[in-house]
This record gives structure tokens, sequence and C-alpha cells, in this order.
């Protein structure tokens, strides 16, 4: 991993199981050092799958290097786990008194300027804050699975929490890529699983009353509104669905039908063991020749690659990556703000091989190898002080010449890192070779070599650089000077002599 944290802030985390240990790997992929607390001897097993898919997942959305991991550790005690902590995630199971017994030994335990999150899906803040005795720090912050890939978190202060603790909180959850939703008034449930509750009674009945299966209401969701929401949402779908004639004409078509018997959302189905033996069959029919482990990877690749292309037209979640992005590569300035890889080169872009970068052959595609360098290229160039205020200014470097040998296979998911060495800079060119490796045992896949001029946009020629580049060029050239020339540099495309 590559780069400095963002900072060096703790958190604790209590309770490690599906919620907890998601937290826990969207915090230390942010830098941030990570203790668990969790009396369930296998939590440490359960965690490690959790970070495991996390690992994959959550870089493979960055277009700019993460901070280095933080470090995890399993606490004996809830004192242990919060001790020093900035952020306390409270994350054990949906049950008000276990809550107040936790929530209540963190808060007595936990540093005075300590925000306290609770996971819960339905509780109101006001349902938990009463059973501290200091000024309020625990507030509602309810994630959504997994949490290490879905940026949603809806924060719940209530009247008693100030103002001061609700911003400081948002502020940390936006820092860890996340998008808060404030929900104004407290209610039970809060919002997203107010909407959720009404879907699943809807889809309880359906499966009562043998209307569908659970695989046609799958099939319903995700072949349909399921991906017009994600993108979307409720209501500039329906916007869209009044035509040229907007909102109001939609409501006007459709608001007759809310007097009509469609929905039995007031009612709810008895769960009597018939009916949930008959959804349990449906489920395993559907999908029980998968294990839960390899659901959950499937569900995160798709998420990634969902989440990618909304990213590539910056809307939605996608545009919330991207400003992630720039918050993230803020934080890089000067070439002494990224690690050396082990040839001592800039490790500049950290990048997991996704589904769709696959070829027939069964190995990373042609020109993503292109890609990559390029991406690696713009975060050196970044780095070097071209941002975009610069490239507005009128001037760029734009790409002469570039070679790619291809030495070795990339397989999907697979962790890459790119590196680059600096082979000369002066007030016009810049001459950069780079190796593309595997994370896991630095073995070489490829390399890469361009030479870029730096351009006046408006005429097309060559200038020189600002005095600011030059000299940032010039320095991290002058610390590669004292690497080995790599043996390929200067290589042409040849062909190997033959008998
Ligand atoms: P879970 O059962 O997977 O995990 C709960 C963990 O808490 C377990 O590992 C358990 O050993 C641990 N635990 C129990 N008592 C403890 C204690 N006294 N101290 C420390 N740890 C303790 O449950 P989950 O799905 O992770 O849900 C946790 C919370 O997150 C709940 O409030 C739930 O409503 C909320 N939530 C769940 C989801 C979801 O999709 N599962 C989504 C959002 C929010």
């Amino acid at each position: 991993m590559t780069g400095g944290a963002v900072t060096a802030a703790k958190a604790g985390v209590v309770g490690g199981g599906v919620i907890g240990g998601g937290w826990a790997a969207r915090f230390l992929l942010h830098g941030w050092n990570v203790t668990v607390f969790d009396p369930d001897p296998d939590v440490q097993q359960q965690l490690q799958a959790v970070l495991d898919h996390a690992r994959l997942a959550l870089p493979a959305l960055a277009d700019t290097p993460m901070p280095a991991e933080g470090t995890l550790r399993f606490a004996k005690s809830l004192g242990e786990a919060v001790d020093g902590a900035s952020w306390v995630q409270e994350s054990v199971p949906e049950d008000l008194s276990l809550k107040h017994r936790v929530l209540a030994g963190i808060d007595s335990q936990a540093t005075a300027s300590a925000i306290i999150g609770s996971s819960t899906s339905g509780f109101r803040p006001g349902e938990l804050q009463h059973i501290t005795e200091g000024p309020v720090r625990i507030l509602v912050a309810h994630p959504f699975n997994p949490v290490y890939i879905l940026p949603l978190v809806e924060v719940v202060g209530g009247d008693a929490l100030y103002r001061e603790t609700l911003e400081r909180a948002c502020t940390v959850l936006t820092s860890i890529g996340m998008k808060p939703v404030v929900v104004r008034n407290e209610i039970d449930a809060h919002i997203a699983d107010r909407l959720l509750e009404s879907v699943w009674r809807e889809a309880l009945w359906l499966i009562n009353d043998d209307i569908a299966t659970t695989e046609e209401i799958d099939d319903v969701i995700r072949y349909g509104f399921g991906l017009r929401w994600a993108q979307m949402g409720l209501f500039d779908t329906y916007r869209l669905a009044g035509g040229e004639a907007g909102m109001a004409h939609f409501i006007q078509q459709f608001g007759p039908a809310l007097q009509w018997p469609w929905s039995k959302l007031t009612d709810v189905p008895a769960l009597t063991e018939a009916l949930v033996q008959k959804i349990a069959a449906q489920s395993d029919a559907q999908s029980g020749h998968l294990s839960v482990r390899e659901l959950e990877r499937i569900r995160d690749r798709n998420l990634v690659g969902m989440l990618r292309s909304l990213k590539e037209r910056n809307w939605g979640a996608g545009a919330l990556l991207n400003e992630h992005d720039r918050r993230l590569a803020a934080r890089l300035t000067g070439p002494a703000a990224l690690d050396a890889d082990s040839n001592g080169a800039l490790r500049l872009l950290d990048i997991c091989v996704l589904p769709g970068w696959i070829d027939y052959n069964g190995h990373m595609t042609e020109y993503r190898y292109t890609q990559v360098f390029s991406d690696a290229s713009d975060r050196l160039l970044q780095m070097l002080g071209m941002d975009a205020e610069y490239v507005a200014s009128g001037r760029s470097y734009y790409t002469a010449e570039t070679h790619v040998m291809h030495l070795g296979e990339a397989a999907v998911d697979q962790a890459l890192y790119a590196s680059s060495q600096v082979l000369l800079a002066d007030t016009k060119r810049l001459h950069v070779f780079y190796r593309l490796c595997t994370a896991e045992d630095d073995r070489l896949l490829a390399t890469g070599e361009s030479m870029y001029l730096h351009v006046d946009r408006a005429s097309g020629r060559v200038c020189a650089a600002s005095d600011k580049i030059v000299a940032n060029a010039g320095a991290l050239a002058a610390a590669h000077a004292n690497l080995p020339r790599p043996a390929t540099a200067g290589r042409r495309v040849g062909e190997r002599k033959t008998e």
C-alpha cells in the first residue's frame, strides 16, 4: 500500500459481526488503526474473511492511491477497544437492553472527545442516549452491508446532540469515503429501513399468497426498477415517468391508484413456520448452490462494476467516489508523499484487476496495461504539480511515445501496483519508465516507457513547464538517477535473431 495515512486516528469497533467487520475494514483501508472487541471466539476468523473481501473491493473503486492500511488489533475488554479511540462504533445485535449495556460501557470508558456511533437499524437516538450522564456523544450511524463498499450512512443525532458533534461526525464519515445523510427528525428505522420494510412486507405477502417466488421477486427488482433506483432513486425516476409534463402529471396519472387495493402495506402476514419454511426453501432453490462467501464475492464484484460505471459518468454514488479520490489525492503533495517500491522507484497506483478487464485468454486484456500506465502517469504529473487549474491555464503534458512490454499474466481480482522511475526531466521533456508488479510478491508483469512533452495547448507547440513542475521533476529525476537504469529502457520492438 502507498502513501501516508489520512490520519493516524484510532477507531474502536465493538461487535465484529457482519456490520462491525465491515466498519473495521473501511476504517483500516483508510489508514485508521482499529481495535475490535467481540466475545465471539471466531471473531478473528470472520473478520479476516470480511477484510479479504474488502481489500479486493474498496481499492478497486479508487483511482488514486489509498492510504497505507492501519493496524488491526483484537481487544480482550471493551475498555481496551475504546481506549484512545476518536471514533467508537457499536455494532452488537439489535437488542435494546444489550445496546444500553454496551453503550453505557463505551460511554464511561471512551476518551472525552470520542464520538460514539451506533449501527442500529431501527432504534432512535433518544432510545440510546439517555443512558449517558455527561454531554451526549452517542448518535446513530446506520450503514449498509457491505459497509466497505456502500457509501450511505444515515446519521441521526436527535435533539440532545450538539450540532458541532453531528458536523464532526459527518466530517469523519466523509473522510472514509461515506455519504452521510442526516435524518432531520428521529423516527423508528430511520429513512432507508422504513422504505425497505414496506417492500419487504409486500414481498412476504406475494410469497404467502403464492403470487411469486423469491426468485421471481428478485428478478422483478434486479431486471427492472432496482437498476433505475441504483442510479436515480425514486423521485427522479418518477419524474421521468411523467414525461415532459413532469412530476405533477405523473401524480395525476397514478394518484388514483393510491386508493385502489394495490398495496397491503399496513397488514403484515403472520410469520408462521410454514411461511418461513416456504421462503427458506425457495431461497435455497434459488441460490443454495452458492456458499455465502461466494455470493458475497459476486455481490462485491457487481457493486464495484456498477459503481465504476457511475464513476465514469460522474453521477450519484460515482460522483461521490470521484470527490473522494480528489480528497485522497490532495494529501499527496510533492514526491516525498509516495512510497518507494522494491526497486526504489515511486509506487503510484494500487489496483485490483476487475472482471471486465479479462479477455478471452482469461488474462488482463492488452489495453488495460496501457490504461494502468496512463493512470499512473496522471498520478505522477498531478504529484509534480500539474493539477486541474494548471491544465485550465492552457498548459499540459502530451504523450509523444509509449512502449509496453508484457512479461507475465494478470488474473481477475489480482492486486497489482504500478511504479515509476523518472529517467530524464528537463524543462520540456519527461521520460518515465513504469513497472507493473503483483502486490503479493513483487512479480514483474509488465513495463511501460513513455516520453511526455510539455505543450502550450492553444498553439500546440512544445514549451517550458512551470518552475514548480520543473523543480519537482528535476528533484525526482536526480533521486532516481541513483537507481540502476532499467535494462530494457529505450528498447524498440525487435525481432529475436533466429538461426
Ligand atoms: P451480527 O450478529 O453479525 O454481529 C453482532 C456481533 O456482536 C457478533 O459477532 C456478536 O458476537 C457481537 N456481540 C454480542 N454481544 C456483544 C458484546 N456485549 N460486546 C461486543 N460484541 C458483542 O449482527 P450484524 O448484522 O452485524 O448487526 C449489528 C448491528 O448492525 C445491529 O444493530 C443491526 O441492526 C445493525 N445493522 C445490520 C445490518 C445488516 O444488514 N446485517 C445493516 C445495517 C445495520
